[in-house]
Order: structure tokens, then C-alpha cells, then sequence
């Protein structure tokens, strides 16, 4: 049987394998990083008097790698310290070192040679039992194995992950016929729990699934601009956010990945297939033009596109100048922008003949679901695959073929087949079977189409659909900000679903009601939410509606409000667990720290960032950091308040976000008890687990207790870095007013250091600052400019 995976090899330390080393220490697994011995030396190790021999010289490859890891951006590293997990050596002196874990994964040169013989030797040293996994992009995996002892072909298998590693979530696994299902079973949920991916299982056919679908939806795409005429702008403005596909749509998105590397893959598929299809992954001349140039993308400083100064110019293909971006405006886009979801927007635009954006669209999309259709069974088992592959690998919000559900099945098939377009047996089979669709819900379940009929699509009982559970329980209670769920098991969920899950008198009014409904009827309650974003914080506009119109009544008894609710929550009989993800900012971040456990999402942005536009914390925020901050000091040490008051003034005075809820943990937002989910579609799995647990624990709400502040010489230290600051023109005089009251709030106000103060006294500090500041117009300034510009203002 294969090892269970506690420690980990890591070969090649390029782009991929120190990407994948470092997600493995972002999961706490120590990792041997290997690569290979130079052959020259460098000038500075010349230099240095240094030979070839040289222990820093043999492993200069990888230990460059391990600076750049804690260089790149965005961070590989969950938290600066992972580093301490990831162990280097070399291919000559530390193979042997390979005996000792339990996974090895290859990731060096896309070369099957070299890949042999590195598995070669990888054979000769593992310890039977030892799982052997290759990242190649599109080798065939039973190549790489031939020659390879028995027990090796058994534990051997591909695992492909995306690049970066940390923040893609597809990882695709391909067994050989060898591979014992055992392996291929562990390797799901270690990839699934452990790793936190998004797992589908790959047959070993060239570029696997992700990679084979999305390069041939580009080329088809490239064909399609040349031939239509349209500029690289021009396709970018209508393949990104509008057909519900990333920001960075098509040709940016190459620019990322970098044409060589682009161009490497598609060869591939062009080597290793025949007909229509071969043709089909011809690189097409201004490919291998811009190869020949150079123009690689952003590794190289121009691509696609070229950005200069403050623009961002685009290549013209005709005379291979830059100039600037275009946007394609036509009627069906107007149309698309207009509608409600991304179903809406897609059949505004693929049905409109004759326009130009929907031309193009129709004739990259209709070839491409075609294609996808006519690989199932070759590439994947089932179309569920397919679209998890393309979601997870590219950042689509719809795979193929849920795309083509949207589009419409059977009018989209009559138009392809009015445009004489080759249309797979099995989906015209289906049609004439009455199955107009590929997915398909009954009863909160979901089903897929597989020749013979539907299936249902399996998941794990990790995955909690908010939607789903609403389709078949209802709610328990709602209204436009947010809903009180049954989550099963008697625990309750309050989603938030107000406008970027903005927090106002709607959402406060629910915290109150969920809670009283979860002492009456629930074990405990989770807070969560499957948006975008936990929660981007109050809700700014309607406050500085508020506040221009001078309603300061209005606004204290909204503010007054919401820390009682989150007191309330803090201290309420049943566990309340909240489970934050990606932004959990201002208000987000305290409804977080109220929580009687944080469940947070590995990938959370947390942080209160009010003094970005001219606030401090209302809500309890400054109270709650400087009481967890406080808390999590071992019991009986002499505890310093005024450095304690002086690190969360940092925080917030800063506006410190963290970049993964293990830095979050650092910023002290969470302790030690409270847990990470490694995987975002657990979380809510989880944070439900965590309030059975502590219900099972007999949980007790924290004992009402005083609070020993800083005072006066906490408020002193704190004013004195500020005022520095000031003067060397660091901040304005407006930051160094926000800071004097935030100084003031964490101080505890003007009395002796040491004092133990009411939470309600606190609560009162932090209001009132709150309220002097948002009455300033400069703070005005500054709301009105994050409302408008999104960004914060410096005044
Ligand atoms: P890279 O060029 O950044 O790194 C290649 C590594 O191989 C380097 O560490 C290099 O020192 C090592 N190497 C070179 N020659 C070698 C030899 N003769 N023997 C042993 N090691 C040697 O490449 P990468 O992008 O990290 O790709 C690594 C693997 O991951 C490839 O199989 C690639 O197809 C695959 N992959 C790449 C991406 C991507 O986006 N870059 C994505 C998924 C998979």
C-alpha cells in the first residue's frame, strides 16, 4: 500500500516545482527541493575564489529559486516562515535523500528523455510504497513509466497542477493502467483536503484536459481575429468578463503564461494527433513571429500587448507596431451589458448575426464546445470533468458545457447545423432521446447527461451549495440583505447577499434574528456566504448619504447598533462560527473577530482598512483585536498593554491586509484555536463541523470581563510615532487626526495605564471618534473618492 504523505521531494526548482514546493509547505509538509549541479561558474563565484565543488555553487540553482520564492508576486508563500519547511540539495549529492519521503514529484524540463531518466534514477533510491508523480504539461504518463520497477508503476501517476500553484485551483491526475486505484483514490483526497485543488481525473492523452480545450479555443480564437479582421483590443474587451471568463480574457491572459511556453504545449497536441485536428494546432506565422522576436509577453516586457508609461498598447498584427487599445461597442454588446447574468449575456451576443462581436463570438464558441463534445470519453469520463477542468485550470465561470446549457442546447445545435458544423453522434442522439440539456436539478441534486441517460454528479460531502440547500429547505428567514438557512444537523447559516455582501441595517437587523432563532431552535450558528467576497465592510455610500445630510442621529444609532449586535454574537449562549474568505474587510474583518471560532478560508484578505477612507473601526473592530491580541499571550507573563495597543494601532493605522489567513493569524486577527480551511469549497463543511464541536463541548461564552488598557502613556507612545511620522511628511495632517483618535480609542482614553475598563466604555470611545471623523469633510473626501474611484484618496 502506498505511504500516506507526510514529507515530500520536490525535483526541478524552475517555475513549477518551486511553486508546488511551496504549496506543500503552505500545508505544513516539510519538502526536499532538488535541482541540478551547475556546470560553470559564475562570475561571482569566481570571484569568490569558489570551485565547482562548492556546496553553494552546487546548490545555487535551487537556493535562487527559494529567494525568488519570497520575492514573486503574488506570494507562492502563504506566510514568509513556510520557507523554514522547504529544505534544498542537489541532483549528485542528495538524491539518495529521496528514500526518506513518501511523494516525489518531477517537474523538470518538458523533455521525455530527461524525465526517464530521472525516474530512472528515482527507482534506483525510493523506498517501496513511495508515491512518484510527474507535472508534465502533456507527455504521455505510461511513456515515463516504461522500464520502471513494478512496484514504481504502481505508485506512479501524473499530477498536473496549474501555474501558480498556490492560487490555481485545477490540479489534474492521470493514472496509468498500472497505477493502483488505491493510489489514484488517495491521491484525490490528499489533493482535495490536504492540498486544497480542485481534483479531476485525466486519461493520458496529449495535454491531458485544461490544457488541450483551452489552447485549441485559442487558436481558434487567433484564426478568428485575423480572419474577421478584429485587433487584439478589440477580442480581449468581448472574451473576458462578459462571457464570464477572467479580467485578463484572452490575449493578456497569454501574455501571463508566456507564448513560448504557450507554443511549446500546442506543438504538442500538433506531434502527438492526426486530421483536421493536427491542423487545427498549427501555430499559426505571427506566433512564431513574435517567438522569433522575442515577444514572449511579460517575461520579456511586450506581447499581445505593451504597456508604456501609464498605457497599455496593443500589437497590431498587420504592422507589427503597437498602438492604442481598442474595444469592440456594437449593438449585441450594448445589449450583453445590459442584461442580468452571464446566460442573458451570452444569448444577447452569439444570436446576434451580423454584429460584429457576436459574430466573433459565435465562431470561437460554437467550435469549441464542438471540439469539447467530441473529446469526451478520449480525454475524461464524463463532461463533468471537462467543465471542472476548464473552471478550475482557466477561471471560467462556466465549463463547455455548461456554457452551451446557457446558449440554449437545441438552438444552438439547429444554428450549427444550419451552418453545415459537424455536430458529435451522442449529442444528437441525446436530442432525438428529448434530452435538451446537460445538467439537470431535482430536488436540490444534481444531474449530468451520460449517454443512457442522466447521472448524478458526484461530489464530495464536503461541498455545501448555498443554493441548492435554499432550492430545497427555503429559508428560514430573509429579507435583502441577508438569510437565515437550515445547514442541517441543527445548525444554522446567515448568508449575506446585499451588494458586495456590504454591511447595513439590513444585515445587523438579521445577525439579531439568526441569533434569536439559534437559541430557541439550533446548536449553534455558522456566518457565511458563497459571494465573491466574505464582505467588503459597511456600507459606505449609504454612510456617507448619511453623513452629507448631516443625519449624525441616524448615523450613531446605526453604528450603536451594529456593536451591539456583534456583542450580542460575542457573547451569545450558542456558538456562532464565522467563516471568512478572499476580502473580509472593515466590518468583515469584526463580525470576524466576534466569532466564537474563525473558520477561515486558506486564501482570506483580511483587515480593518477604515483609516483608508478617513474612519477608524466601528464596530468593535479595535476593541476585539487589542482583547485577542491580549488573549493569546501565554496566562502569568508580564504583559506589556502598551505595546500590545501599540501593535494593533499599527495594524489598523496602517490599514494592514493580510495575504492569506496564516499571515491573518499573524496580524494576530486569528488565534491559535481558531482553524483554516485549505480547501474554499469545504468551508462551510467546516465552519459547520467547528460549531458541532464546540456545541459538543458545552460551549460557554467568553465571562464578561474588564479590560486593562494602555492610558495615558500607551496613547503617548502610540501619538509620539505618529507625530514623527508627521513631521517627516510621511502622512497628511488629516492621517495624523485619524490616528490621534485611533491613538486615543486602543489607549482606552485619559486614564492610568494599567486601568481595567468596561467593553461598553470602549465601545463608547470607539463611537464617538467614529462619528467626529466621518463628520470631517476631508474623510468625505476620502469615502467619496474609494465610492467612485475604488481606490483610496490621499488628502
Ligand atoms: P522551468 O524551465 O522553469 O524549470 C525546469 C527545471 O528543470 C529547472 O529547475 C531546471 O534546472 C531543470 N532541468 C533542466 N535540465 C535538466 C536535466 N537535464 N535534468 C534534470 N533537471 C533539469 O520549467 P517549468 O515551467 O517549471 O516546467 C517544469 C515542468 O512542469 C514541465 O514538465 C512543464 O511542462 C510542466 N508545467 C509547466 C507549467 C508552466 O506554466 N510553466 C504549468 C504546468 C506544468
Amino acid at each position: 500500500m502506498a505511504k500516506r504523505i507526510r514529507r515530500a521531494a520536490v525535483l526541478g526548482s524552475g517555475v513549477m516545482g518551486a511553486g508546488i514546493a511551496a504549496h506543500l509547505a503552505n500545508v505544513g509538509i516539510p519538502t526536499l527541493l532538488l535541482d541540478i549541479v551547475p556546470r560553470e561558474l559564475t562570475k561571482e563565484e569566481e570571484a569568490k575564489g569558489w570551485t565547482l565543488e562548492h556546496k553553494q555553487v552546487r546548490n545555487r540553482l535551487v537556493n535562487q529559486a527559494l529567494e525568488r520564492l519570497l520575492k514573486q508576486k503574488p506570494a507562492p508563500l502563504m506566510s514568509k516562515d513556510n520557507i523554514a519547511l522547504i529544505e534544498t540539495g542537489n541532483f549528485e549529492d542528495d538524491f539518495h535523500r529521496l528514500a526518506e519521503v513518501d511523494w516525489i514529484i518531477e517537474a523538470v524540463v518538458e523533455k521525455l528523455e530527461v524525465k526517464k531518466e530521472v525516474f530512472a534514477r528515482v527507482d534506483e533510491v525510493r523506498t517501496p510504497g513511495t508515491i512518484v508523480s510527474s507535472n508534465t504539461s502533456g507527455i504521455s504518463i505510461a511513456a515515463m513509466a516504461e522500464g520502471r520497477s513494478e512496484d514504481f508503476q504502481k505508485h506512479f501517476l501524473g499530477t498536473h497542477f496549474f501555474n501558480p500553484p498556490r492560487y490555481l485551483k485545477l490540479l489534474e491526475i492521470i493514472p496509468t493502467e498500472h497505477t493502483d486505484p488505491a493510489v489514484v483514490a488517495y491521491m484525490k483526497s490528499f489533493g482535495e483536503d490536504v492540498l486544497g485543488k480542485g481534483v479531476v481525473l485525466a486519461k493520458d492523452t496529449p495535454n491531458f484536459i485544461a490544457n488541450r480545450i483551452g489552447t485549441y479555443g485559442l487558436l481558434v480564437t487567433v484564426r478568428e481575429m485575423m480572419k474577421g479582421g478584429y485587433s487584439v483590443g478589440e477580442v480581449d474587451s468581448v472574451t473576458g468578463p462578459l462571457i464570464g471568463r477572467p479580467k485578463s480574457a484572452t490575449f493578456r491572459t497569454l501574455d501571463v503564461v508566456g507564448l513560448d511556453t504557450f507554443v511549446h504545449v500546442a506543438n504538442n497536441v500538433y506531434e502527438n494527433v492526426e486530421g483536421e485536428e493536427k491542423e487545427a494546432f498549427r501555430v499559426p506565422e505571427l506566433m512564431k513571429t513574435m517567438l522569433d522576436n522575442g515577444w514572449l509577453g511579460s517575461k520579456s516586457g511586450q506581447g499581445f500587448f505593451l504597456k508604456q508609461g501609464k498605457d497599455i498598447l496593443e500589437l497590431n498584427y498587420v504592422t507589427m507596431q503597437y498602438e492604442p487599445r481598442q474595444k469592440l461597442v456594437t449593438p449585441a454588446v450594448e445589449m450583453a451589458k445590459q442584461a442580468k447574468g452571464t446566460a442573458a449575456k451570452l444569448q444577447a451576443l452569439v444570436y446576434a448575426d451580423g454584429d460584429r462581436a457576436g459574430t466573433l463570438l459565435w465562431n470561437i464558441i460554437a467550435p469549441t464546445l464542438l471540439y469539447a463534445a467530441r473529446l469526451v470519453g478520449e480525454i475524461a469520463d464524463d463532461i463533468v470533468a471537462i467543465d471542472r477542468a476548464m473552471k478550475w485550470g482557466f477561471g471560467w465561470e462556466q465549463g463547455p458545457f455548461e456554457l452551451w446549457d446557457a446558449i440554449g442546447l437545441e438552438k444552438s445545435v439547429r444554428k450549427m447545423q444550419a451552418e453545415g458544423r459537424d455536430i458529435p453522434a451522442w449529442i444528437t442522439d441525446m436530442l432525438a432521446d428529448g434530452a435538451t440539456s446537460f445538467y439537470q436539478t431535482k430536488n436540490g441534486q444534481l444531474f449530468y447527461y451520460a449517454p443512457g441517460g442522466y447521472k448524478t454528479v458526484e461530489e464530495s460531502e464536503k461541498v455545501i451549495h448555498i443554493r441548492r440547500l435554499k432550492e430545497t429547505r427555503g429559508v428560514i428567514k430573509k429579507n435583502a440583505g441577508a438569510s437565515l438557512i437550515d445547514l442541517g444537523d441543527d445548525v444554522a447559516l446567515l448568508e449575506f447577499h446585499s451588494p458586495n455582501n456590504a454591511i447595513g441595517a439590513d444585515i445587523v437587523f438579521m445577525i439579531n434574528e439568526a441569533l434569536e432563532e439559534v437559541n430557541r431552535n439550533y446548536k449553534g450558528l455558522v456566518i457565511g456566504n458563497q459571494g465573491k467576497n466574505f464582505c467588503v465592510g459597511a456600507n459606505l455610500a449609504m454612510m456617507l448619504m448619511e453623513a452629507q445630510d448631516e443625519n449624525f442621529f441616524e448615523l450613531e444609532l446605526a453604528v450603536r447598533q451594529f456593536q451591539q449586535a456583534l456583542l450580542r454574537m460575542k457573547y451569545n449562549p450558542k456558538p456562532v462560527v464565522v467563516a471568512p474568505f478572499a476580502m473580509t474587510l472593515g466590518g468583515g474583518a469584526e463580525v470576524s473577530l466576534a466569532a466564537s471560532h474563525i473558520q477561515a478560508a486558506a486564501e482570506t484578505y483580511l483587515g480593518l482598512v477604515e483609516v483608508g477612507v478617513g474612519l477608524i473601526p466601528g464596530g468593535g473592530g479595535n476593541k476585539e483585536l487589542y482583547i485577542k491580541r491580549l488573549n493569546s499571550l501565554p496566562r502569568g507573563v508580564d504583559v506589556d498593554y502598551v505595546k500590545i495597543a501599540a501593535g494593533v494601532f499599527e495594524t489598523i493605522a496602517m490599514a494592514k491586509v493580510s495575504t492569506s489567513a496564516a499571515e491573518a493569524r499573524e496580524l494576530g486577527f486569528l488565534n491559535h484555536r481558531d482553524g483554516i480551511t485549505m480547501n474554499g469549497d469545504h468551508l462551510l463543511h467546516e465552519a459547520k463541523q467547528a460549531v458541532l464541536s464546540l456545541y459538543e463541548e458545552g460551549y460557554r461564552p467568553p465571562v464578561r470581563k474588564k479590560v486593562p488598557v494602555a492610558g495615558e502613556s500607551g496613547y503617548a507612545a502610540m501619538l509620539l510615532g505618529a507625530q514623527s511620522m508627521f513631521h517627516s511628511g510621511y502622512i497628511s495632517e488629516h492621517d495624523l487626526k485619524i490616528a490621534k483618535k485611533l491613538a486615543y480609542v486602543l489607549a482606552g482614553g485619559n486614564v492610568p495605564y494599567g486601568t481595567e475598563v468596561d467593553e461598553q466604555y470602549l465601545l463608547d470611545l470607539e463611537r464617538e471618534a467614529f462619528l467626529s471623523l466621518i463628520g470631517e469633510p476631508k474623510t468625505q473626501a476620502r469615502m467619496q473618492h474609494m465610492l467612485v474611484k475604488g481606490k483610496p484618496l490621499r488628502n
